[in-house]
């Protein structure tokens, strides 16, 4: 049984403390990973510390050739990394699955790499002339989560390394395996020490944000973590970029032609099974439109198997780990008590070897509901109907949560005005999670601070620094 190990200053780590990892498309044991103790933490942020010294000083232009170089590390190990991708985090080799995964990965280091941040006049008159400048900041931590374990490590780390900091990486303890092997092969054509990686749960997570050598927190993953992390970077006031996830509403405008936008509807809903920060978590529909929607997106289900994503033909595959699991059944047993509720579950055989859950929409519930309140974060999508636009714009932005949103249909006017309405990070019109890495993510409310991506992100891992001259 292979075991993965960490990674510090370029040399790989053991400890005496290893985790198993099983498929949750079968349960079947992968590997073993060993877990770092609170030392390697230690060790990791005061190697980062020495190596930023001179990774800063490196030319722009060098640190964005290893970007490429990263970049055809990932081109040349696509193959292998997507098939472990599979094996361990469960979503399927096809479709958006993890090629897709792999894809991102190249993408969201290319593009990266291709963009210059310039120094800015910000100020000139007779008498002086200042300059803005961005500066690395320091050691960045990243913390990663589960469901899209290599690329959301490539959007926290690429703008970070690129920008002339180091960085000390903590893949979720779910996804360590996949990421290690990420790490290991980047490792290969980077100095030594300029990603460092340790290992272990949130206690680990915990001791590298508070740490007083770390300037920078990257971090993906829940809203309760994120106020955790909050309060940890009241020890070392580091800059933060959180994305807590969403509970993205979509609007589906009165008398839309469902065929026309079921599969965006269904893959927004559904990519990775639900587990997706920016997926659509909450369908308003025209109380008329209800039973034609579900017609649509019950039709569509049966033409995509659920299974082992190993398997060419399977496009939908099990939820990642046994707590969330048990939180998106105990939702849909609770929906089951309500007498209004309706489940419907177009293709219920699944098999019993994985954590699966057949794709599955309720109708009949409303906000208030935990179904429709909780980040579920699965394979269910509630179908709330409303009677005006005005009761589903206020339904929409009623929680405290507000990462993307989507409105669907003909009419592009009306879309732009509810669309102009909606408090969310990104609104999509006629598609959903369509990400771009020249494009800024991220939250409103509580669904973070910051954004990711293009020129904004690479601000977002440096500090301002004003040059002054008098004239
Ligand atoms: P989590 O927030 O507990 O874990 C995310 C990462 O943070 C992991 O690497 C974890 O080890 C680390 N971590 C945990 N506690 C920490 C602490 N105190 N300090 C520093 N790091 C810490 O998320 P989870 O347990 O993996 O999932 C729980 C819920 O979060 C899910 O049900 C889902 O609703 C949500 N979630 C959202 C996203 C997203 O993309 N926004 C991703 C995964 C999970």
């Amino acid at each position: 049984m292979k075991e993965y190990s960490y990674i510090i200053n370029g040399v790989e780590k053991t400890s005496l403390e290893t985790v198993e990892v099983f498929n949750p498309a079968n349960k079947e044991l992968i590997g073993k990973y060993f877990v770092s103790t609170i030392e390697d933490v230690e060790e990791a942020i005061e190697n980062s510390k020495i190596v930023q010294k001179s990774w800063s000083k490196l030319a722009q232009e060098d640190r964005d050739n290893y970007l490429m170089k990263i970049a055809d590390v990932l081109i040349n190990n696509k193959t292998y990394l997507a098939e472990l991708i599979t094996k361990e985090q469960g979503k399927p080799l096809n479709g958006p699955g993890s090629n897709f995964e792999m894809d991102a990965c190249i993408g969201w280091t290319q593009v990266p790499a291709s963009l210059n941040l310039e120094d800015e006049v910000i100020f000139e008159d007779d008498t002086r002339k200042d300059i803005l400048q961005r500066k690395p900041i320091g050691v960045v931590a990243a913390i990663t989560p589960w469901n899209w374990p290599l690329m959301i490590a490539i959007w926290q780390i690429i703008p970070s390394i690129k920008m002339g900091n180091t960085v000390v990486v903590k893949p979720s303890e779910y996804t360590t395996i996949a990421s290690l092997e990420m790490y290991r092969l980047i490792n290969e054509v980077l100095p030594a020490g300029v990603i460092n990686v340790v290992t272990g749960d949130g206690k680990i997570g915990a001791h590298i944000t508070a740490h007083s050598s770390i300037s920078k927190i990257m971090f993906t993953g829940s809203i309760a973590t994120g106020k955790r992390i909050i309060e940890a970077s009241k020890h070392n006031m580091a800059r933060l970029t959180l994305e807590c996830g969403g509970n993205d509403a979509g609007i589906v405008l009165p008398k839309t032609d469902f065929n026309s936008i079921a599969e965006g509807l269904f893959w927004g809903s559904f990519l990775n099974m639900g587990q997706t920060c920016a997926a659509l978590k909450r369908l308003y529909v025209h109380e008329d439109d209800l039973d034609i929607c579900v017609e649509a997106l019950s039709n569509l289900t049966k033409n995509f198997k659920m299974g082992d994503g190993m398997n060419e033909d399977v496009l939908l595959g099990p939820i990642q780990n046994q707590m969330q699991f048990d939180k998106v059944n105990a939702l849909i047993e609770a929906t089951a008590k309500n007498p209004k509720a309706k489940i419907i579950v177009p293709n219920p055989e699944v098999s019993n070897d994985g954590f699966y859950i057949p794709i599955t929409f309720v109708t009949g519930v409303d906000n208030g509901d935990a179904i429709v309140d909780e980040e579920q974060f699965g394979t269910v999508l509630p179908i709330i109907t409303y009677k005006t636009l005005e009761e589903a714009i206020e339904k929409a932005n009623s929680l405290e949560i507000g990462l993307g949103a989507s409105v669907w249909g003909n009419d592009q006017k009306l879309m732009e005005e509810v669309a102009d309405q909606l408090e969310a990070g990104t609104v999509w019109m006629n598609q959903h999670g369509a990400i771009h890495p020249f494009v800024p993510f991220g939250g409103v409310k509580q669904s973070g601070y910051g954004v990711e991506f293009g020129i904004e992100g690479l601000k977002a891992v440096t500090v301002p620094k004003i040059m002054s001259y008098k004239k």
